[in-house]
């Protein structure tokens, strides 16, 4: 693992009014990792990923990328720096079809050569999306749109992708290859990836590291081998 995190929270506070979403959030996650923030409905899991995005701002700390201080940042000006979030529930452009979602991807890039190129690669890696590439976003599946919002985000030739729980709303088969594909992207392409997910189980499976967050704080942070077998998180996160 390399010395300097490429991505780091220190004591990230946050609220939504009078809400105290974030209550002294430290995480750190270094070039090449897959991490995952675990934890139940209402924990901060999303606010976490989009103050890390510099979606809505922090009351107190510092957050770090690629050895700046980003906090206070306009959000729309992360993606070309290599910081991109793939938010819940997709929120992918219904109206546009899906080369036209996956332009937008590419909207601040300037190597408009690569570009096709790197849309081929999605083809690869997601090849049911150009079966549907002049379909409507909203005319695709809930998998099928999961599969649209990550690829128009690798568009964007992420260092750090930010994955707001994946798994959501999707059959349990579909599921499974989006998180082969999130293996691929960071194994092949080197990517690194912050996963938050309640599907504890998958994330950690995925990951090589993870963080657990109870109602606004870290409360342990371990190996993601540790933590599944952990006998507290196998009880409070995975069923058992
Ligand atoms: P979920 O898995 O349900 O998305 P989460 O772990 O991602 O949960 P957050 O969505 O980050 O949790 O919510 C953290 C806290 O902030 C919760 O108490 C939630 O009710 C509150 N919260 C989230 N969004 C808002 C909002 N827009 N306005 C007010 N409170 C909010």
């Amino acid at each position: 693992m390399s010395a300097q995190p490429i991505l780091e929270l220190k004591d990230v506070h946050a609220s939504y009014g009078n809400i105290k979403a974030l209550k002294g959030i430290s995480l750190k996650v270094y070039p090449g990792e897959i991490v995952a923030i675990i934890g139940a409905n209402g924990a901060g899991k999303s606010t976490t990923l989009m103050t890390t995005c510099c979606v809505i701002p922090i009351d107190q700390g510092e957050i770090w990328y690629n050895g700046e201080p980003i906090h206070g940042k306009a959000a729309e000006t992360l993606p070309p720096t290599g910081l991109c979030q793939v938010p819940e529930g997709r929120r992918i452009f219904p109206r546009l079809t899906v080369d036209e979602n996956l332009e937008l991807g590419a909207f601040y890039r300037k190597d408009k050569a690569d570009v096709e190129k790197d849309r081929q690669h999605m083809f690869d890696l997601f090849p049911i999306l150009q079966d549907r590439r002049k379909q409507h976003g909203g005319t695709l599946s809930g998998g099928e749109q999961q599969m649209l919002a990550i690829a128009r985000a690798l568009m964007t030739r992420p260092k750090v992708l930010l994955l707001d729980e994946p798994s959501l709303g999707l059959a349990p088969l579909i599921v499974q290859q989006i998180f082969d594909i999130i293996h691929d992207i960071n194994e092949k392409n080197g990517t690194t990836i912050l996963l938050v997910e309640q599907n504890a189980n998958l994330a950690l499976q995925a990951a090589s590291r993870g963080y657990v967050l109870e109602t606004g704080a870290i409360t342990l942070e371990d190996d993601a081998k540790t933590l599944l077998d952990n006998p507290e998180i196998r009880k409070a996160y995975l069923g058992e």
